[in-house]
């Protein structure tokens, strides 16, 4: 947009913890995404005990080379006249005119916009080789993700990437719990490797005087998932427009927040809702109810990855409702 633009990037060849996995939908919405797709997904296998069910729907996700994009972005910014700073910001290098918090899970920006802290996870992943079908996704709830799942994202060259979600405070157990994933998909896994994900209640803030906050900063991240990069780029791309307007002294940074308030957080705290609901619910039972109810076959035509609202519509609140127990007890996350 011609501002001028200083980024502050501590390591700039790093390479980012991510399973990389994104909706057609984001990459509808960010055409330049397609660069770094390695393979095509055509659905998921979720499991809960002894059910299981699987949705299909040819081309619903992509999987991305996290390392490139993240290099990629750098490099785009660089050629469009992005003065790349190899060091850490602190507050004493100052904020120009507008400040973007786009400093991760940890983000030290984020405490200049709110007093809010957000919940983590960690996310535990490494690579196995992949015999089985490399066009589906698995999502496995078991004792080796408490409070979350196991997830393996093939990447299409005959490996997939391997993970489980964590809470912290069980962190220190993050490889037996891999292993014990790795042991129930009868794969061995290299490379482990952890990261925080902000899995959290949403953000009610993210942006205060000339200071706004974008991507795992934001909490910007799919509580239901743990995918941060439609919300991400979402939000990246929103901030971008308001900070033109206020420099072309058209708007005013506070847009960001209503912005947020109204299209993201109604979403956002659905996609925590259904975090807090799958770990109260009978998960075994509730998928033997999609499958009986014929409900597979909905959610593989109209289900998305990143608005969950179809998960209110008429045919699924009968069987959310039928879960009562779980359904009052998660309803005041909605709120
Ligand atoms: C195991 C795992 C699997 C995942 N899988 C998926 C997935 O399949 N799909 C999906 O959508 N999401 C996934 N996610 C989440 C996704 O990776 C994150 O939401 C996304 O990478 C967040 O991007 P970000 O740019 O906001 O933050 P980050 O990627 O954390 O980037 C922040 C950057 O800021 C830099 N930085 C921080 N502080 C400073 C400072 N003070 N000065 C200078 N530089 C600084 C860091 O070096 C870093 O490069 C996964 C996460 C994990 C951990």
């Amino acid at each position: 947009m011609g501002w001028k633009v200083e980024l502050y990037e501590k390591n700039p060849n790093r390479h980012v913890t991510c399973g990389g996995l994104v909706s057609n939908d984001t990459l509808l919405d960010f055409p330049f995404l397609e660069e770094y797709v390695i393979n095509r997904i055509d659905g998921a296998i979720i499991s809960a005990g002894e059910e299981s069910i699987t949705v299909e729907r040819r081309g619903v996700a992509w999987v991305l080379n996290r390392d490139e994009m993240f290099r990629g972005m750098i490099e785009s910014a660089v050629s469009s006249g992005v003065e790349v700073k190899e060091e850490v910001w602190t507050p004493e290098k100052g904020s120009g005119r507008v400040l973007v918090g786009a400093d991760g899970a940890l983000s030290s920006v984020r405490s200049l916009v709110t007093s809010e802290n957000p919940t983590y996870i960690l996310g535990y992943q490494g690579i196995a080789r992949w015999k089985e079908d490399d066009h589906l996704v698995r999502v496995d709830f078991g004792e080796w993700g408490p409070n979350f799942f196991g997830w393996v994202i093939p990447l299409g060259d005959g490996a997939a990437h391997v993970g489980v979600g964590v809470p912290l405070e069980r962190s220190g157990l993050a490889h037996q719990l891999l292993l014990k994933y790795a042991n129930y998909l009868g794969v061995e896994v290299k490379k482990e490797e952890g990261r925080l994900i902000p899995v959290s209640r949403p953000l009610k803030m993210v942006a205060r005087g000339n200071t706004l906050l974008i991507g795992d900063a934001a909490v910007h991240v799919k509580a239901s998932t743990g995918g941060g990069l439609a919300y991400g780029l979402k939000g990246a791309a929103t901030a971008a427009e308001v900070i033109n307007r206020f420099l072309g002294d058209e708007g005013k940074l506070e847009e960001y927040n209503t912005v947020h308030r109204k299209h993201f957080l109604p979403k956002l705290k659905l996609h925590w809702f259904i975090h807090r609901f799958y770990n109260e619910a009978d998960l075994p039972n509730l998928l033997k109810q999609l499958q009986e109810g014929g409900l597979v076959e909905e959610l593989s035509k109209k289900g998305s990855m990143d608005d969950p609202s179809f998960f209110l519509s008429l045919r699924f609140l009968p069987l959310i409702f039928r879960t009562f127990g779980p359904f009052v007890r998660t309803l005041p996350e909605l709120l």
